[in-house]
């Protein structure tokens, strides 16, 4: 029997209200996870829990032998306190969907049921991976990884999808290569002599100098980085003091550092040690860095770029095929699963109105849940479609 549109639409759009109402922050997607597992079940899948923590792996055999797809969906929330006024609100303040993952669990959902029903057809097998903990370095991927969801059966190719309210309603965004930034974190402790304000001359002021490292790590984009390729630093944190009256004794500086190009990537740990320890050090103060690797870039095999497009064509017509042309400078955990295996990681656009343009972690972000059944239905054909190459 198969799925009718309508049954689809509402199947999907009854799992992203439910999740969305009870959204789960990273790491802790306890009840999100159970009721997948249980959904999955219900409908067929060979199930495992607690993979790398929350995640949850779904099998599905097919008739025939063949290849392994697997395709991945991200349960976690934010800390967000959600400004819709809509009947499927998140019911637990200060946490939020607001980077569309709801979306992502109900659509994966909806493809389950969708290969459930073509099994027959199926030559090879089809793995589902919703993995935890996403949006909260060193994301919930890596966990599952050495849980071993990659393996038995090994995957040869894996699937992912994002909603986009840059992108309208349906369309899909496709980028062959870097797609997405490798992001990494840096802490700076600014380490001075506090005393009374208006004896600086018996203080070393780590607010001066703080204010110095934060202008100057602005020339490593526009000095260091070859100009061809893009980056970012970011100061996002500046914490020093706590009266006007007083020189505190340090500073506090966080940020993020993105690269798409190798080069950049490997010397950016370098440059920011130097400039905020060499400023520091002008000033007569010292400076402490400590630099965290975090998501690498996100890398699209080209082949499959030009497999999925073939395919988004054929389901969704021409007009849905948007080139992005250039990355995007966040990070995704996706990567890691496409180190192991090429795969493409698509963007499903999902803005029909102003109610649905708001940009991600906003408070009043929402989807246009009619591209939902169309995103369950793109995964299951390019699982499908992949197994029949
Ligand atoms: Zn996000
Ligand atoms: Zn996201």
């Amino acid at each position: 029997m198969k799925t009718s549109d309508s049954q689809l639409k509402n199947y999907v759009i009854a799992w992203r209200r439910r999740i969305h109402t009870a959204p789960e922050l990273s790491f802790h997607e306890v009840l999100t996870s159970k009721a997948i597992a249980s959904e999955l079940k219900r409908l067929g899948w060979q199930v495992r829990t607690g993979v790398g923590g929350t995640g949850v792996v779904g099998l599905l055999k097919g008739k025939v032998a063949g290849k392994t797809v697997a395709l991945r969906a991200d349960m976690d929330a934010l800390p967000v306190q959600e400004e819709n006024d809509v009947c499927y609100r998140s019911q637990h303040p200060g946490k939020m969907h607001a980077c569309g993952h709801d979306g992502h669990c109900a659509m994966l959902l909806g493809t389950a049921s969708i290969l459930v029903q073509s099994r027959a057809g199926l030559k090879g097998n089809v793995k589902l991976l919703f993995q935890p903990g996403e949006e909260t370095p060193p994301g919930g991927a890596l966990g599952m990884m050495s849980a071993g969801a990659l393996e038995n059966p090994k995957v040869n190719a894996v699937f992912g999808l994002h909603l986009d309210s840059s992108l309208s309603s349906g369309r899909i965004g496709l980028r062959q290569g870097p797609m997405m930034a490798a992001s990494d974190n840096f802490k700076i402790t600014v380490k001075g002599r506090g005393g009374h304000a208006a004896r600086p001359h018996h203080c070393l002021d780590p607010i001066t100098a703080g204010a110095q490292i934060v202008a100057a790590l602005q020339t490593i984009v526009s000095r260091m980085v070859d100009p061809a390729q893009p980056a970012v630093v970011t100061v996002g944190r500046f914490v020093s003091g706590t009266k006007h009256n007083i020189i505190p004794e340090t500073a506090l500086l966080e940020g993020t550092a993105r690269s798409i190009d190798r080069r950049t990537w490997k010397m950016m740990p370098r440059w920011i040690r130097q400039i905020a320890e060499n400023t520091a050090r002008a000033n007569g103060l010292r400076a402490a860095v400590e630099y965290e690797r975090g998501y690498p870039v996100l890398y699209n095999d080209p082949k499959m770029i030009n497999y999925s497009e073939g395919v988004v064509r054929s389901l969704l017509g021409q007009s849905a095929v948007v080139h992005i042309p250039d990355p995007l400078m966040g990070g995704e955990d996706f990567a890691y699963f496409l180190q192991k295996a090429p795969g493409a990681f698509l963007r499903l656009g999902s803005r029909k109105d102003a109610r649905t343009a708001y940009p991600w972690h906003h408070p009043r972000f929402n989807i246009d849940e009619e591209v939902l059944p169309k995103g369950a239905r793109l995964l299951a054909q390019l699982a499908q479609g992949y197994l029949a190459l």
